[in-house]
């Protein structure tokens, strides 16, 4: 089933205590394509100035990824900056540089506005909306967001939020969003203010989804190295809903299962530096990762007690 994403198409310098990177391949979209597109097709709509390195989205584009979605203007492209804490645990962001989306119209190819699943990708919460108004009939819309425009862009987010069916945010940005400092509190909050259910990712303590009436946990695979949280999110993202998109169902038990490939793309995504992660990752690995979540989370049913 047809998946589209709209979101950053960025060139990336982070720091972490393992190392670093300089303009590297990044942003929302590519980190959600990258891990979805080894699940279902995906498409992707977005903006690059003149100084992006298209090379390496063609290198990307034999994983099922459609680029032709993706505008390129004038200008410089999306920059961002982040350093993180020597746990891994919090990022500061050192600089956001909007570049070509500061002024970026996004117009959907006509034989695209007929997706099934949309993802709407971390970017401006006006442009989010925009994609959204040019989708008939989306089966399924899901959220994402981060702090810049919680702060920036909060009355925008909120229209856009009653129009959305999963918010998908971290434990921060659901605290921040809500002004609730309690997870399920804020949980419920987001609720009340238009999604039927909420995805709240906790890093590596794993993530939650939240329902009106019930909550599901999926804990995040246990790594022993880790080198970069950069785009975990979005692969969470992209395993969720190229999952979802893969089999074609929005069903209450699918769901959960997309939250398990959502933790193993999120997995991946951790273990290298950008997209390196990814590399070597295929059907089959992912396949071994989603296997060990069973075996990481199976309680035999209760015996009565001796
Ligand atoms: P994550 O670690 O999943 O939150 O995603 C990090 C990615 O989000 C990086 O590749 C950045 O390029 C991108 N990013 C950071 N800030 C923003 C922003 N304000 N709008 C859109 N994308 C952003």
């Amino acid at each position: 089933m047809p998946l589209m994403v709209v979101g950053s198409v960025a060139l990336d310098s982070v720091y972490t205590p393992f190392g670093e990177t300089a303009d590297a391949l990044g942003g929302s979209a590519v980190y959600f394509s990258v891990a979805a597109s080894l699940l279902s097709k995906v498409k992707v709509v977005g903006v690059i100035g003149g100084d992006y390195p298209t090379a390496e989205l063609d290198r990307l584009a034999p994983r099922g990824i459609d680029w032709s979605g993706v505008e390129r203007a004038e200008g410089e492209s999306f920059r961002w900056k982040g350093k993180y804490s020597y746990d891994l645990q919090s990022r500061e962001t050192l600089e956001t540089r909007l570049g070509v989306f500061a002024t970026f119209r996004p117009k959907l190819p006509p034989e695209w506005r007929a997706t099934k699943y949309l993802f709407l990708g971390n970017i401006d919460p006006e442009l989010q909306l925009a994609v959204l108004e040019q989708v008939q009939q989306p089966r399924l819309v899901v959220c994402d967001t981060m702090n810049y425009w919680i702060q920036g862009k909060r009355p925008e987010l909120l229209k856009l939020l009653e129009r959305v069916d999963i918010l998908l945010v971290n434990d921060g940005e659901a605290r921040e969003l809500s002004g609730n400092w309690n997870i399920h509190k804020a949980g419920r909050w987001i609720l009340d203010h238009g999604p039927k259910r909420v995805v709240i990712k906790q890093g590596e303590y794993g993530a939650l989804l939240v329902e009106p009436d019930r909550t599901f946990y999926a804990p995040a695979f246990p790594l022993e190295e880790v080198f970069d949280p950069t785009g975990a999110g979005d692969a969470f993202a992209g395993g969720f809903m190229g999952y979802l998109a893969r089999v074609d169902s929005v069903a209450p038990e699918q769901l959960r299962r997309a939250m398990i490939y959502g933790a193993a793309m999120g997995s991946f995504a951790v273990q290298g530096f950008g997209i390196r992660g990814f590399e070597n990752v295929d059907y089959d690995t992912i396949q071994r990762r989603v296997k060990a979540f069973v075996d990481l989370t199976h309680v035999p049913s209760a015996e009565p007690l001796p």
